[in-house]
């Protein structure tokens, strides 16, 4: 289902941009993801990110260690796609666990 965009979003986008690397490294971890196709994807999830956001993130998150990245080309086009790496996916999984322990605590009483 998707997500409409909140006006807000963009002035927490520090609150919120751990869950965007989380989502990144999710599908990541499942795939290989590209920069406008995450983009897309989050889209769905009610998140507005610019390239300028997200492939910072993206290098970020390589330099890190959490992601690693081949460049593809496809005719005159290349593009970067990312693959979480085996941190990558131990850090995923460990969030994971907090956020349903977080998510347990904080939705009590229902939303
Ligand atoms: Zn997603």
């Amino acid at each position: 289902m998707k997500q409409s965009v909140n006006p807000n979003m963009r002035k927490h986008h520090d609150l919120l941009s751990g869950l965007v690397r989380l989502h990144v490294l999710h599908h990541a971890a499942q795939g290989e993801i590209y920069g406008q196709w995450m983009i897309d994807e989050l889209s769905e999830h009610g998140y507005r990110l610019s390239p300028g956001t997200l492939y910072p993130m993206l290098h970020t998150l390589e330099k890190k260690g959490y992601l690693v990245s081949r460049k593809e080309k496809d005719g005159r086009v290349s593009r970067r796609l990312y693959r979480a790496t085996e941190k990558g996916k131990e850090g995923l999984e460990l969030a994971k666990k907090q956020l349903r322990e977080f998510t347990k605590e904080a939705m009590k009483g229902g939303v």
